[in-house]
């Protein structure tokens, strides 16, 4: 069949299995391009392998410093003659190519929440390695199955007091104002449990108690906290409220990390489009400035140029760039006291009329296509596409 994006508001319902190959299989050319990344651990699971900066992850721990990967992810299938969802598309894609070169990889596709699968990737770990020696946590859920059986959802929503934006149809390019109510105590409580850091405490909980830790294993969950004028829905909401109990988590891993003297770090990444950031209401006009303003500084980074200069410059260095809170800074890019400027001085401004010349919607919307394979150099979108494409499965 030809496939062609379809987009209903923020979310794209198609994706391209030869589009996304080719995205993956570039992301790993400039991997490699750029050289082998010095001392990368060799045996790495990604929790969130499947897009954005999991799989960013993924491909410069795999391709830049040879490393075993396990990848966990969330991914739909096709089915009926609807196409899988682009993180499907991308893992095959990532896993024909490891395997290309002799590069173990494994994928396990289900809920990383659940013991289920906590027993089934430890499990492998355990018969395959023995242990692992860096572990990336890099979900992005809306929602969280409890041990009970209760499933509790995440919310972007404002705290204490009501949110006035806008945002950007992504047909239309229509600017459209959006008004959210503060989030209720439960629904802060609900987003924490979703986001928040317990989960990763549980998994690296339960690796230790299964001695699948190696001595000194590393593990990190990316944060954001951006700009100020993002807080009131971002950091000052529900979400930031999360990513806040990532930095307790943190403190606690350090402790519960002590007999394998393992490190837990929390990474401050840049903002960025991908799946779970096309959600949030309100970035799309942040991130369209952010974008203008970087591109004409020459300091935008994707996802994987974000991983590489952390994997490069920061995480497995003697020493790293750390704010008050201990977390590694890779935002100083994106924080810039320049690049911040230009964002809040067209903060008020944009308008449907100057939306192409004040902000890179353009670079945007093409970011967003890119996520579903759309858009991508050198894909003839006119070829037949096979939207049933294989991948090796690990069982749960
Ligand atoms: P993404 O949507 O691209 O990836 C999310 C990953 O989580 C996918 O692999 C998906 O399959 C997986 N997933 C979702 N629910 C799952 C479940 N129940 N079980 C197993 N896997 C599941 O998101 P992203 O933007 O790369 O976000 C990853 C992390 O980076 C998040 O913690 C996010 O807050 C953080 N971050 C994102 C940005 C940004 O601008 N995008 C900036 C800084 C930090």
């Amino acid at each position: 069949m030809i496939i062609a994006p379809k987009i209903k508001g923020f979310l794209c319902t198609t994706a391209h299995p030869g589009g996304c190959a080719a995205d993956v299989n570039a992301q790993i050319k400039q991997v490699e391009r750029g050289g082998a990344i010095a001392n990368v651990p060799q045996r790495v699971l990604v929790i969130g392998a499947s897009g954005g900066y999991g799989l960013a992850t993924r491909i410069a721990s795999a391709f830049g410093g040879k490393a075993e990967t396990i990848g966990l992810f969330f991914e739909r299938p096709a089915q009926k003659g609807r196409t899988a969802s682009p993180g499907w598309y991308k893992s095959a894609a990532f896993t024909e190519a490891a395997h290309a070169r002799g590069l173990y990889a494994k994928n396990f596709n289900g809920d990383a929440f659940s013991q289920s699968m906590k027993d089934a990737v430890i499990d492998c770990i355990e018969k395959d390695w023995g242990q692992v020696d860096l572990v990336v946590y890099s979900l992005a859920a809306p929602g969280r199955t409890l041990p009970s059986g209760e499933t509790v959802r995440s919310t972007l929503k404002p705290i204490g007091e009501p949110f006035s934006g806008a945002t950007i149809d992504f047909n239309s390019r229509e600017l459209r104002s959006i008004a959210l109510e503060p989030a209720s105590d439960d629904e802060i409580a609900a987003t924490v449990k979703v986001m928040g850091g317990e989960d990763w405490e549980d998994w690296m909980q339960q690796l230790l108690n299964r001695g699948c830790l190696a001595e000194g294993a590393l593990t990190t969950n990316y944060t954001y906290l951006g700009s100020e004028v993002t807080w009131p829905i971002y950091y000052h909401g529900t979400i930031g409220r999360a990513k806040e109990d990532l930095d307790r988590a943190a403190a606690a891993l350090a402790t519960i990390l002590s007999p394998v003297n393992g490190r837990a770090d929390v990474v401050v990444m840049k903002g960025l489009l991908t799946q779970a950031a096309s959600a949030i209401p309100g970035m799309s006009v942040y991130l369209s400035l952010l974008f203008k303003a970087m591109k004409a500084a020459g300091t935008h980074e994707g996802c994987l140029e974000q991983v590489e200069r952390l994997f490069r410059s920061q995480l497995f260095s003697e020493n790293q760039r750390r704010d008050d809170a201990g977390r590694i800074r890779m935002d100083d890019w994106e924080l810039a006291p320049e690049i911040q400027a230009m964002v809040k001085a067209n903060w008020g401004k944009v308008s449907q009329e100057n939306l192409d010349s004040l902000t890179d919607f353009e670079g945007y919307r093409a970011a967003f296509l890119n996520l579903h394979g759309f858009d991508i150099p050198g894909v003839d979108y006119e070829l037949e596409q096979d939207p049933e494409v294989e991948m090796s499965l690990e069982p749960i």
